[in-house]
């Protein structure tokens, strides 16, 4: 977590949180892992000196991480928009909070997920979920699951509960899904919704109450902050009836002699058991905060040119064709996804790392049943002949104009 001045790459802007980088590396590839942002590692070193035990010492140094421990799940609440009556569970990472969210599900729940989801929202569901198909606009998407949840409800065997996953940014095309809408159709039929906002959540505000979606899933290391934290909040009804997710210490009030003679804790406890990741939590919710002071507006702004740059770029390269669900003009996050006519996109990426320095992803990105959907639509649509796996460039704080420039360069 220490970094360098050699390794830190100042914020270019005043009020744009800052990331670390190694200069000479293009980093194209943030919707796997962001870069740390530069608040992430202040405040581990900050708390650092003061590691010791969390939720388990009586002293000054455990207390301190006590204390650092529970405001940053209050950091990160507010940077989400949790409501007050909200559990906010610090897990591994958006699958771990998915799976979390999928082990507490009372009997009888129904999931609805989009065959558009990443793999971490499209396998952790028990059951047999129903997979809508991919819609080819976000109207389409609502118009859907309106039909879908109404279809439930009315056949002889309706589910006693549903919940609706659906993600809040595609991490295939960066096309954002329209959340508020889906969850209003949702709670209209009595659903409850999940927002995976893995993709979402760095680019843009989310807003759990505003949005009135019941649970939202984010990681760490997409949102500028160390591997290892993520986030489940909302509703803690179901929550606090589950099993807890983790059996240990930390997740009980009381062990008794027997072997199954416990009660467990409610509240975020429950699903905590073992000693906590307090710096992956201390430095998620210093990004949090860096954020919610940063101009978003700015921000975004900033990024929806750096996109535009990039697609006009990439379309201008004969041969490359673009992936997408929802047509040319939908809102998107800073991802896009290509193929190469006529050549291999393992092959592309590996050149562009070793002869440019530029890294970006290929392959189908944990959601093969869309990126191959897409994959075949962008060679019906552009009359191509298009290699099996795709290429995804994806940008954040910190990616410039030159970086996207610097690709386009290579790539013609
Ligand atoms: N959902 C989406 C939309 C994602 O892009 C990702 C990561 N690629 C995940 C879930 C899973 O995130 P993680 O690997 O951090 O658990």
């Amino acid at each position: 977590a220490v970094a360098t001045a050699a390794e830190s790459t100042a914020p270019a802007v005043l009020g744009v949180p800052g990331v670390l980088g190694v200069p000479g590396q293009i980093n194209l590839d943030y919707a796997a892992t962001a870069p740390c942002a530069v608040a992430a590692a202040e405040a581990v070193n900050a708390i650092l000196p003061w590691y010791a035990s969390v939720h388990r010492g009586a002293g000054a140094l455990s207390q301190r991480c006590t204390l650092a421990y529970e405001r940053a799940r209050q950091t990160v609440a507010d940077f989400l928009g949790a409501r007050a009556e909200d559990h906010v569970i610090f897990t591994r990472n958006t699958t771990d909070a998915l799976n979390l969210l999928a082990s507490a599900l009372p009997a009888g729940t129904t999931v609805v997920t989009f065959g558009g989801e990443h793999h971490a929202n499209l396998l952790p569901w028990p059951g047999h979920p129903l997979r809508l198909p991919v819609p080819s606009s976000p109207g389409a998407a609502v118009r859907s699951l309106g039909e879908a949840l109404a279809e439930l409800r009315r056949g002889p065997h309706a589910p006693a509960h549903i919940l609706v996953a659906v993600t809040g940014a595609s991490n295939v095309t960066g096309e954002v899904w329209p959340i508020a809408e889906l969850a209003a159709v949702a709670h209209r039929h009595g659903a409850r919704i999940a927002l995976d906002a893995a993709q979402l959540a760095p680019h843009l505000p989310v807003d759990v109450a505003a949005l009135d979606v019941d649970y939202v899933a984010v990681s760490g290391h997409k949102l500028y902050a160390p591997f290892g934290a993520g986030v489940l909040a909302g509703r803690g009804d179901w929550l606090d009836a589950a099993e807890p997710y983790l059996r240990g210490g930390g997740a009980t009030t009381r062990v008794g002699a027997g072997t199954h003679d416990v009660t467990w804790a409610t509240g975020p406890a429950r699903h905590e058991a073992g000693t906590p990741n307090l710096l992956g939590a201390v430095a998620l919710a210093a990004v949090c905060a860096a954020l919610q002071v940063a101009d978003r507006d700015t921000l975004r702004a900033d990024e929806e040119r750096l996109v535009a740059r990039l697609r006009a770029g990439l379309a201008s390269i004969p041969g490359v064709v673009e992936l997408r669900t929802f047509g040319p003009d939908a809102e998107r996050v800073g991802i896009v996804s290509f193929a190469v006519a006529g050549r291999d996109s393992s092959a592309v990426a590996a050149e562009l790392g070793r002869e440019h320095n530029i890294g970006v992803r290929d392959g189908l990105f944990c959601a093969h049943p869309l990126a191959k959907r897409l994959l075949s639509e962008a060679s019906a649509r552009s009359g191509l002949t298009l290699p099996p796996t795709a290429l995804r460039v994806s940008v954040g704080l910190g990616s410039t104009e030159s970086d996207v420039d610097a690709l386009i360069a290579a790539l013609g």
